[in-house]
């Protein structure tokens, strides 16, 4: 497993649409792994484009095991949550976002079997950030109010 460079806002592959995986070969196990092991100490998820491949591969682990979804679609969402979001490729930002409550997601695992996930709250936000970075959207786009970090508060 490699680590592997993180782009940041700015980086204009962010921006792109990521492109449907159709054959989940080494190459897309590898970046599985390299994606899992880029992300683990530093965040709750990480897509494809943030290490600069425009596929549709996601990773998430918030504290429940790993999550790896290749294609993954939101089939369906209810509810409502605001909470506080970042992002690895931006830094020292923070904002309350609007997400659904719940997602209902379809993708297909590393070994081609098709899975569906349920996520509420916390798990929910971040599918639903995760999937956004595939279509090229960033959770900074949706802030309703930016929070300043702690060292940059005025008293
Ligand atoms: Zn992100």
């Amino acid at each position: 497993m490699a680590l592997r460079n993180i782009r940041e806002d700015g980086d204009e592959i962010l921006r792109k649409i990521s492109k449907p995986v159709t054959e989940i070969n080494e190459s897309i196990e590898i970046l599985l792994d390299d994606m899992y092991e880029t992300m683990k100490n530093e965040g709750v998820g990480l897509a494809a484009p943030q290490v600069g491949i425009l596929k549709r591969v996601i990773v998430i682990d918030v504290g429940e095991g790993v999550l790896e979804l290749i294609n993954p679609e939101i089939i369906s969402q209810e509810g409502e949550q605001i909470a506080v979001e970042g992002c690895l490729s931006i830094p020292g930002v923070f904002g309350e976002v609007r997400r659904p409550d719940k997602v209902t997601v379809e993708g297909l695992n590393r070994k081609g079997q098709k899975v569906i996930i349920e996520g509420e709250a916390l798990l929910a936000r971040v599918l639903c950030h995760e999937i956004d970075h595939l279509n090229g959207i960033l959770f900074k786009d949706k802030v309703i109010k930016f929070i300043e970090p702690e060292g940059k508060r005025r008293r």
